[in-house]
């Protein structure tokens, strides 16, 4: 089997604004993503999805497409689909960065092989290691009222755990999470997520003044720009501190792990450049006596579907101790599947279908378009 053409296409989807994700990086009311299929000579498609930030990693529709169009399949076309690993190496050298665009032709290589043997994605993997993967909800950086409201509705749809965005300021920051612990009671985990917003030092003080409300971890206080930041936090609080932005590739979680700056890492499909560099992150993570959760930038139901078989596969992501942000589809008005994921409030389940185990709707891809 061979690639014989890589097809992108950009679509911008809706979120609902209820529920939108207020940040330190930000607020927006839809999210860009370039769908990617890998053909083959057999007739094999391959899915893939780029979730596109540019706050988060410099990548947006239009170098992602670009960058596939005019640098990326020329590199591919020809191969074999399943030598994922080798092909996997020749996209990290091809060129730097970009590895949202890069994961997206990885998760299709992997939806490729799936299909050419009918097996899932996670059973190529080793197998599950768990039934069921945990998850959270994110509650947006909104006023303490707004946020206590969609905390509640998290609970109501059965989440048992979530994290709520801070590192806005300290004071809202502390109220919010105040909000949020009242209205959800005792006995749901609570964790913060401030994406950086805080320095070392308001980090340490905000963090010791959250700990009253019993949070579980407290994600990215500090910027990405020095691990020795996250160490300095990490080494002055009783909370287990989770890095995400500090960690996209496998350097960065080997420094992380060096300057003992975490307690958890938040891994992704897209920021490694795919499935199979995720999971050399969560060995690293292993090999220190770290655990993983699997981290989340809204993704659709793509990239969504290749979280879950990860997770499922991945015995460093301790979903159970840190449940995971496999939650992407609860935040748009529509995705674009044709059958909607086995994703229910508080758990993922994997599509038992070969490959990723999504299909697109045409019809639906069409509508939201934007080139
Ligand atoms: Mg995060």
């Amino acid at each position: 089997m061979k690639i014989t053409h890589i097809e992108t296409i950009p679509v911008r989807l809706p979120k609902k604004p209820q529920l939108a994700i207020r940040s330190s990086l930000g607020y927006t009311l839809a999210s860009t993503f370039v769908l990617v299929k890998v053909h083959t000579d057999e007739g094999l498609i391959g899915l893939g999805e780029v979730s596109c930030d540019p706050v988060w990693s410099g990548e947006d529709d239009v170098t992602s497409a670009h960058y596939i169009n005019d640098r990326l399949a020329p590199s591919l076309i020809g191969e074999d689909p399943t030598a994922i690993e080798r092909l996997t190496a020749k996209l990290r050298t091809c060129m730097a960065g970009h590895p949202f665009t890069k994961a997206a032709i990885e998760m299709a290589l992997w939806d490729i092989f799936g299909k050419s043997v009918g097996l899932p994605v996670y059973r190529l993997l080793g197998g599950a290691v768990r039934e069921v993967v945990r998850t959270k909800f994110s509650v947006s950086g909104a006023e303490p009222e707004k946020a206590a409201e969609i905390a509640a509705w998290a609970v109501s749809v059965g989440f048992k755990a979530m994290k709520v965005k801070v590192g806005i300021d300290p004071e809202s920051d502390v109220a919010r999470v105040r909000a949020v612990r009242e209205a959800i009671g005792p006995d749901v985990r609570l964790g913060v997520d401030a994406n950086g917003g805080w320095s070392p030092r308001v980090a340490i003080q905000t963090i010791r003044r959250l700990a009253e409300f019993n949070i579980f971890f407290a994600e990215q206080p500090v910027p990405r720009d020095d691990v020795a930041w996250l160490a300095d936090v990490r080494r002055n609080v009783q909370v287990p501190i989770m890095a995400d932005e500090s960690v996209f590739n496998l350097q960065d979680a080997m420094s992380v792990v060096r300057h003992d700056a975490a307690d958890v890492l938040s891994v992704y499909v897209g920021k490694g450049g795919g499935i199979g560099p995720a999971r050399k992150i969560a060995a690293v993570a292993e090999a220190a006596g770290l655990t993983c959760t699997i981290g989340s930038n809204l993704e659709m139901g793509i990239a969504t579907a290749a979280m879950i078989h990860l997770a499922l596969s991945t015995p460093g992501v301790g979903a159970e101790e840190f449940p995971c942000d496999i939650i992407g589809p609860f935040y748009y008005e529509e995705d674009l599947l044709a059958e909607p994921l086995p994703l229910q409030g508080g758990e993922a389940r994997p599509p038992e279908k070969p490959g990723l185990g999504v299909e697109l709707d045409e019809e639906k891809v069409k509508r939201y378009r934007v080139d």
